[in-house]
Parts: C-alpha cells; sequence; structure tokens
C-alpha cells in the first residue's frame, strides 16, 4: 500500500465523503479527502438541517393558533425572518466546524479545494498529482431547472436557504419532496404560497391515496395549480410574471423551482478512467459500489439510486468496511423509511399499495383518516391518515404509510419492526398507546374491500 501517497482520496466531504472517511480511517487506513465548497455537504448546508430548522420555525404559527382553543391568548405573535435567517447560519456554521473535527480527530488530510481525477489512481488538487490505492466520488448533486423563457429570474432550493427578505408571494414548481417542504414552509411563514405541478396530485412515488391526502391538507395553505406547467417567466420591476400552461398569470416576489436534482460530475476528469455515467449524470457503479475502473468507488447522490442522506452513510459505510476489513456486506435498498417534511409531515416505509399490487403480490389493505384529539380544541381543521399494506399470503406489513404530525419519528420505530418481518398479527397482538395517532396502527381491524386502481 505505501506505493501510494494514501489508501484512499475522498472527493466530496458531505455526508457519505466524511463518513467514508472516518470509517476508513478507523480501519488504519491512510485517508484524504477533498473539498472545494462547504463540510457536510447538502444535508448540512442546503438540505436536511436547514430545511428542518425553517420547518420548525413553520410550526409554530399553527401551534399559536391552536393555543387559543386551550386558554391561551396574548397580542398576535409576530415573525422576523431576519432573526430565524441570523440563528440558522450560525448553527450551520457550528456543524461546518464539527465535520472539519470529524476529519481533523481522524488524522485525515483534508484539502479545501477542488480535486479532479488524472488517472485510475491519481488526483489532481492544489496544483499537485497525488496518488491513491483507491478514490471514493462522493461529489452529491446540485439542483437542476429546465430551459423555458425566463428562467435566469428561478431561485433553487440553495438559494431559498440565503434570500435576504421573506417575499410576499412565491410559487414553487415541482411535486416533489423539496417544493412539497418549501411549500409548507414559506406559507406557513406567512407568504402567499402557489404550487404548480405537472400532475394530478402532489409526491409521485408514493402510494397514491396518501398522494390525494397530503395534496388536499397542503391545498388548505397553499394554492395548487395541479396538471399546469409554466410557459415562460417575465420581470417587471421587482415582480416576476408567470405564464402558465393554462390559466392566469401569477405575480410574485420569487419562483422557486424544485424540478428535481442531478449528479454534480462534470469536469471531475472521468474522462482520464474507465468510469462511466448515464444519461443523467449519475456515475455507474456496481453491487459494491465499484465504478467502471476497479480502484475507483462512488457513492450518494453522486449514483443517483436513492438521494437520501442516511443511504448515502450506509452506502459509505459499506465501501470504507469492504477495501480495508474482512466485512462485505451488500447495501439492501427495501424498507427504507423516509419522511417527507410538509405541514403536515407524510412518513412511509415499505412497498405502495400500487407497488404491492404490480409485484402481484395478493394485499390486504387497512386505512384510517383520524382528526387529531388535540384538534378537538384547537379547532384545526388538519386531519391525518394512516395505512397498512398486508401481504395476506404470508401476513406481513409490507407497507406503512401516514400523514401526520411528527410522522418521520413515528415511522422510524415501524420500519425496525418491518425489517424484522412483523405481520399483521404481530402489530394487532401491540398495545396501542392511548391517547395517540400512532395506536392506529395496532387497532385497524377493518379490511378495506376494494383496491386502488393502477397509478
Ligand atoms: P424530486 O425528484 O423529488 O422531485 C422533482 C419534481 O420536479 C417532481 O415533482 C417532477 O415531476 C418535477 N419535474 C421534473 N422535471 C420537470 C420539468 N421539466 N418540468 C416540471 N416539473 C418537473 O426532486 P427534489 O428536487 O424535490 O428533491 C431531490 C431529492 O432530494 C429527492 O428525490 C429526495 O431523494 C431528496 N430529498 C429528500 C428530502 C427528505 O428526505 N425529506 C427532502 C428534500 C430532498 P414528476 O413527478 O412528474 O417527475
Amino acid at each position: 500500500m505505501e506505493a501510494f501517497d494514501y489508501d484512499l482520496f475522498v472527493i466530496g466531504a458531505g455526508s457519505g465523503g466524511v463518513r467514508a472517511c472516518r470509517v476508513a480511517a478507523n480501519l488504519g487506513a491512510r485517508v484524504a479527502v477533498a473539498e472545494e465548497r462547504y463540510f457536510g455537504g447538502t444535508c448540512v448546508n442546503v438540505g436536511c438541517v436547514p430545511k428542518k430548522l425553517f420547518s420548525y420555525a413553520a410550526h409554530y404559527r399553527d401551534d399559536f393558533a391552536d393555543g387559543r382553543g386551550f386558554g391561551w391568548t396574548g397580542p398576535e405573535p409576530s415573525f422576523d425572518w431576519s432573526v430565524l435567517l441570523n440563528n440558522k447560519n450560525n448553527e450551520i456554521k457550528r456543524l461546518n466546524g464539527i465535520y472539519k473535527a470529524i476529519l481533523d480527530n481522524n488524522d485525515v488530510t483534508v484539502f479545501s479545494s477542488r480535486a479532479s481525477l488524472q488517472g485510475p489512481h491519481e488526483i489532481r488538487v492544489d496544483g499537485r498529482t497525488v496518488t491513491a490505492r483507491y478514490i471514493l466520488l462522493a461529489v452529491g448533486g446540485w439542483p437542476w431547472v429546465p430551459q423555458f423563457e425566463g428562467n435566469e429570474h428561478v431561485i433553487t432550493s440553495n438559494e431559498a436557504f440565503h434570500l435576504q427578505q421573506l417575499p410576499e408571494a412565491i410559487t414553487i414548481v415541482g411535486g416533489g419532496y423539496i417544493a412539497v417542504e418549501f411549500a409548507s414552509i414559506f406559507s406557513r411563514l406567512g407568504c402567499e404560497t402557489t404550487l404548480v405541478y405537472r400532475r394530478d396530485r402532489l409526491l409521485r412515488g408514493f402510494d397514491a391515496d396518501i398522494r390525494q391526502f397530503i395534496s388536499t391538507e397542503i391545498g388548505r395553505h397553499v394554492t395548487l395549480k395541479l396538471e399546469n406547467d409554466v410557459e415562460k417567466i417575465t420581470k417587471d420591476n421587482r415582480m416576476l410574471k408567470l405564464q402558465l400552461k393554462s390559466g392566469p398569470e401569477i405575480e410574485c416576489q420569487a419562483v422557486l423551482y424544485a424540478t428535481g436534482r442531478r449528479p454534480l460530475t462534470e469536469n471531475l476528469g472521468l474522462e482520464n478512467t474507465a468510469v462511466t455515467r448515464t444519461e443523467t449524470g449519475a456515475i455507474v457503479v456496481d453491487a459494491q459500489f465499484k465504478t467502471d475502473e476497479p480502484s475507483i468507488y462512488a457513492v450518494g447522490d453522486a449514483i443517483d439510486r436513492v438521494a437520501l442522506t442516511p443511504v448515502a452513510l450506509s452506502e459509505a459505510q459499506i465501501v470504507a468496511r469492504s477495501l480495508f476489513s474482512q466485512e462485505k456486506r451488500l447495501m439492501s435498498y427495501d424498507n427504507i423509511p423516509t419522511t417527507v417534511f410538509c405541514h403536515p409531515n407524510l412518513g412511509s416505509v415499505g412497498l405502495t399499495e400500487e407497488q404491492a399490487l404490480a409485484r402481484e403480490l395478493s394485499i390486504d389493505v387497512y386505512s384510517a383518516t383520524v382528526r387529531q384529539l388535540k384538534h378537538t380544541l384547537s379547532d384545526r381543521d388538519e386531519m391525518a391518515m394512516l395505512k397498512l399494506v398486508v401481504d395476506n399470503s404470508t401476513d406481513r406489513v409490507v407497507g406503512l404509510h401516514m400523514v401526520g404530525p411528527d410522522a418521520g419519528e413515528l415511522v422510524q420505530g415501524f420500519a425496525v419492526a418491518m425489517n424484522c418481518g412483523a405481520t399483521k398479527a404481530d402489530f394487532d397482538s401491540t398495545i396501542g398507546i392511548h391517547p395517540t395517532l400512532a395506536e392506529e396502527f395496532v387497532t385497524m381491524r377493518t379490511k378495506r374491500k376494494d383496491h386502488a386502481k393502477q397509478n
């Protein structure tokens, strides 16, 4: 191994990259990492963490209003965006330091600059060439905006985290995680929010009933323009005018495009190696995350399998352990729990009803629509929905979905049960916690008679 400067050179110090560095270094490898932008990557800087902080801020609007039904009165609270932005920025700065400290404390050599590949073992960084036995590409992704007239006026989630002023009116385009989360955030922070999406209900890929339900819930606060798209955008002084494919013009101060993210794999020197990419720029890897160049691996958003931080962490850990220990484990993409932090949250693990039917499983479906106890006094019109998909040949719960507060906290635990192969009988024999929303999952007794059509 000593023939190389390093045993492992990681490009990108985001979630996946830092995890790989730490695990490999702990296993005795000599590790270096190059990061040109910010430590912690998308998740820490312009993703999960600041988004969740914004989401907490946004929840207060409804929480303050809920309090009145419980006897709380007082002057109408007001919101100061600059306080939130400043506190958020300070917290991110603190986290950047923690990520850098993880690298330093594990004796990882850090290059705070851009690196590119010069060959299967050669990396160009800081004006010189270094060598490594293995290279890991953990370069992440970047927001993608389609080409159309006026797209120079739009912002993406990157900029949404740094707006100097909260717009009075904002239009969000897209119907995925980012669009829906930001629609809830901006609307609850007091912006007049419109969401334009080309399909008939939000969040393609999730269970169809749940998509219908969340579209209705979000529609309580956000003006939804479904089955529509933006034709062009023009700017008139400070106002942006959106011409939709159908319907009247929309006027607002900001347009946020959340139309997906693409792997950030341009200008990496891949042409100096045998590494290949898909049409959308994702690095092609095998089950061990090895690219077509045997010394080079890739994980996380750069391979665009499941663009979630915990998935990148797991992939990176598998690579580091397989290279520097005897552990050879394959990544399982089954039962990955996920939550969309819109208001209310949407949480999901396992198969949607449509996926179960597509796999020709014989299924039973249980679902409940509930008004939380809290809202009997708060008088909030928000509803919750819970749904189970059960394979009736094995009785295993193969899908669990919900719309409701803190869905992420709740679905995480059920994901463990499902990974252990929990059956509907196991759910039924579990004592509920009363009164909670979660108890609905262990008290559902009536199978739904019909099955949803394919969506
Ligand atoms: P998504 O892939 O989730 O959604 C992209 C949206 O843009 C889809 O609704 C898509 O429509 C729409 N779209 C794509 N192309 C066009 C186009 N040309 N014109 C109009 N609409 C278009 O991407 P996001 O950017 O929301 O998020 C990226 C990823 O980041 C997510 O998939 C997720 O993996 C991760 N993420 C996870 C979060 C979490 O865990 N809570 C939070 C935020 C992001 P259609 O459905 O028709 O394809």
